[in-house]
């Protein structure tokens, strides 16, 4: 593509570029929403482009002392910006041309006014409760790409951790607000809005993170999953697993761990970093000895074949299924209700576990002033829009195919003259059905804040 006009015309470093994106497609009215739990300019137009943003409603607090932080083009980073309407934030926006900006918590005051204000007194009161889950946590895992890149395979990782996630924020602690959104390179970020997640304070996300949180341990770590308690060898016997878990590890070894780990990415396959970990596991020396001589004894024979055809290629295919199957023979081999059985069947268990489950980046979701990249941002990098995804359709969802911020110009280009006056610009690009299910995300939240204002005026008129 060097060379060519529209590429370099379409560059998502170049600040013509993003001001056309910001001018004309990201959906400041709709983020305006999300973020204030109210609407702006009931009145005027729609897009948060003209008007104050809030007539006839006062400031909302939600929004005034929110902080935003832009990050420009020379990489500088600019923090406590806070914006009195959407259109100030639109007009900033358009005047610095950010390469992305990112989403603070709300502050008892103004975060703008920081400096004006004596140390220490603007604090953080409420924020959304969020999670960030990068593909980097998975790099001694997946084996079908690394580094910046993802395709549709290694995205299974993010469709379990999504898949798992989802369903323990709501089933586990009953938020029903979460909004999904791709980072637009390798990962994913979750947005709680619900107002009991956006009361809590660090200690309480801190206690949330520690129950959540299930992979731990640096590389020099082989296991990472410690959360059973007891001596899990076969001296002691392990724990079983607490009930949430328990209802995790069903989907992930039904849904996940064969598709996934064993047949698609083929984890075990090779030995360095495969099946001796795969071995390092095992709790149990009997068991893991007779598997690594077999193992080895086979590698040994691959290796012997290796000049040979395509009989060989296709005994390549899923050895790390064959390896599962022997794991669970020898299993099934050891006397049910011994401790030692007990021991490798929770040692198996927790395999899946290291392999499928969630690998929050912990200390994103911690602290209420912590920021995090807006939705409808662009990548630099990839130039895609960091649209919502739909959780129950994750494993659908193809960061391929999502929308970059060149393509999405150009549709506006092959409009232009044709297009319905009456519509918005996002609206006639492939960021609609992005924007949409933010607005119907919004509805819920306002929804929400509607029941909430009743119920807190019905205990007011009972008390009178
Ligand atoms: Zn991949």
């Amino acid at each position: 593509m060097a060379g060519n006009d529209d590429a370099i015309a379409l560059d998502p470093k170049s600040p013509e570029v993003m001001t056309s994106f910001y001018q004309r497609l990201y959906p400041f009215k709709t983020v305006f929403t999300w973020l204030s739990h109210s609407v702006s300019n009931p009145g005027g137009t729609n897009d948060g482009t003209t008007g104050n943003g809030l007539s006839g409603r006062g400031p909302v607090p939600a929004w005034t002392h929110r902080e935003f932080a832009f990050t420009l083009q020379n990489d500088a980073y600019l923090r406590y910006l806070s914006f009195n309407d959407a259109d100030e934030l639109k007009k900033q926006v358009i005047k610095l041309v950010p390469q992305r900006f990112e989403v603070g918590a709300i502050y008892n005051a103004k975060p703008r006014d920081k400096k004006t204000l004596p140390p220490g007194r603007l604090q953080p009161t409420r924020r959304e409760l969020v999670f960030d889950i990068d593909m980097t946590d998975y790099d001694s895992i997946r084996q079908c790409c690394s580094g910046g890149a993802v395709c549709k395979r290694c995205w299974g990782f993010i469709a379990a951790a999504v898949t798992v996630l989802d369903r323990s924020l709501r089933r586990d602690f009953g938020f029903s607000l979460l909004l999904w959104v791709y980072s637009g390179r390798r990962g994913i970020h979750c947005w709680v809005s619900d107002e009991s997640a956006m009361q809590l304070t660090d200690d309480q996300r801190r206690a949330i993170m520690g129950w959540l949180e299930v992979i731990k341990g640096g590389k020099e770590m082989v296991k990472k999953v410690n959360v059973r308690g007891g001596r899990g060898d076969s001296a002691g016997g392990p724990l079983p697993l607490p009930p949430s878990l328990e209802e995790a590890l069903g989907i992930l070894s039904s849904e996940f761990f064969i598709p996934l780990i064993l047949q698609d990415q083929d984890v075990f396959r090779k030995r360095k970093e495969g099946w001796d970990v795969l071995l390092d596991l095992i709790p149990d020396k009997e068991v893991r000895s007779r598997l690594e001589s077999k193992w080895a004894a086979q590698a040994e024979i691959e290796m012997e074949d290796d000049d040979d055809d395509e009989e060989t290629q296709s005994n390549e295919v899923r050895k790390s299924e064959k390896k599962w199957e022997d794991l669970k023979k020898e299993i099934k081999g050891v006397p049910k209700g011994t401790p030692r059985r007990q021991a490798l069947t929770a040692a198996m268990e927790d395999i899946v576990l290291q392999y499928t489950y969630p690998r929050i980046d912990a200390e994103v979701s911690k602290h209420r002033n912590h920021l995090l990249k807006a939705p409808f941002c662009v990548h630099p990098g990839t130039g895609r829009v960091c649209v919502p995804v739909d959780p129950l359709r994750v494993n659908e969802f193809d960061p391929a195919k999502v929308p970059s911020v060149g393509q999405l110009l150009g549709e506006l280009d092959a409009l232009a003259g044709s297009a319905e006056v009456d519509e918005l610009d996002w609206e006639q690009t492939s960021m609609k059905p992005y924007v949409e299910m933010m607005e119907e995300h919004n509805r819920r939240i306002l929804q929400a804040s509607r029941e909430r204002k009743m119920m807190s005026e019905g205990r007011k008129d009972m008390s009178w």
